[in-house]
């Protein structure tokens, strides 16, 4: 089922979506005692489920706002880097990268590195700009994987057990200050740097380490993978994550970007205001985002 985070006229709420008949149903209108966001509903998730489905005609999806599925993440969302052998490449040619061994093609362990919280934006906001802070600005198209039941020290065989379900990330990037700065934090984490959406697939519909990873800007095609290609895997990168951290419910992972960045044309490609970019992953979702002042 898909499931998205609405606003209407000043009201948020959370809602079963049918993105085919464009209508929704709002959680509490299935199950009354329901109350909260995102994270809620995740963790609640065991309990209702079976009273998730559409009763009635819905309402028309149009009329309201949809604001990014998980807009206020309890923690900063957790990133991989160099996860694509062919992006590692372009990202170590293109210079941009402080982080790499001379000669490294792929790292020998997961790069892993956050975003705070207040990055989210949602589908259809603008990107800002950040006019004076970067002229570097750049995009990634990445699965974003939503955490259901929490847990320490999880291993690869049950981690798939352990993913709630997927949405759609893009993790923009000062290029000039993740260079200039060498931690990638500061480049990775200027405000609007997160947009993610416009709802979280869960995991019974979609099998996320199979399925194609696109992105346009102002309608040409840059980037176009599958995440059977990523470098750890979905297993792995919960293993690595959790074997000291207690991952909890509604954690969001950014799996890593394939190739075809800005930085991975000579000349770069970077972004200007008013550049659209558009970022479909197969049976999760379009992402489309402008970049603003
Ligand atoms: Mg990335």
């Amino acid at each position: 089922m898909k499931l998205a985070n609405l606003d209407l006229a000043g009201e948020k709420f959370i809602a079963l979506v049918d993105t085919d008949k464009t209508r929704y149903w709002p959680i509490q209108s299935l199950v009354a005692q329901f109350r909260g966001g995102m994270v809620h509903l995740v963790q609640q998730f065991d309990q209702i489920k079976r009273d998730l489905e559409p009763r009635g005609e819905g309402l028309l999806l149009a009329e309201a706002a949809i604001l990014a599925p998980i807009d206020q993440p309890r923690r900063n969302i957790f990133c991989v880097g160099k996860n694509y052998h062919e992006h590692a490449a372009e990202f170590q040619n293109s210079g941009f990268d402080s982080s790499a061994k001379n000669g490294e093609h792929a790292p020998e362990a997961p790069v892993i590195f956050t975003k705070p919280a207040s990055t989210v934006i949602g589908p259809g906001g603008k990107i800002p700009g950040h006019t004076g802070v970067t002229s570097q600005l750049d995009y990634e198209a990445e699965l974003g994987v939503v955490i259901g039941k929490g847990g320490r020290g999880i291993k690869k065989a049950d981690a798939m057990n352990h993913v709630f379900g997927y949405t759609v990330i893009n993790d923009v990037t000062a290029r000039d200050l993740q260079k200039l700065h060498r931690q990638w934090f500061l480049g990775k984490s200027l405000d609007g740097f997160c947009p993610m959406g416009p709802h979280v697939v869960t995991a019974d519909e979609v099998d996320g380490q199979n399925i194609d990873i696109k992105c346009w800007v102002n309608g040409e095609l840059r980037q176009n993978s599958n995440t059977s290609k990523l470098v750890f895997n979905i297993p792995t990168l919960i293993e690595t994550l959790s074997a000291g951290i207690e991952l909890q419910p509604g954690d969001v992972i950014a799996t890593g970007t394939p190739a075809g960045v800005g930085i991975g044309f000579n000349p770069p490609k970077f972004l200007q205001r008013g550049d659209l970019i558009r970022i479909e992953i197969q049976n999760v979702g379009v992402l489309e985002n402008e970049v603003g002042e």
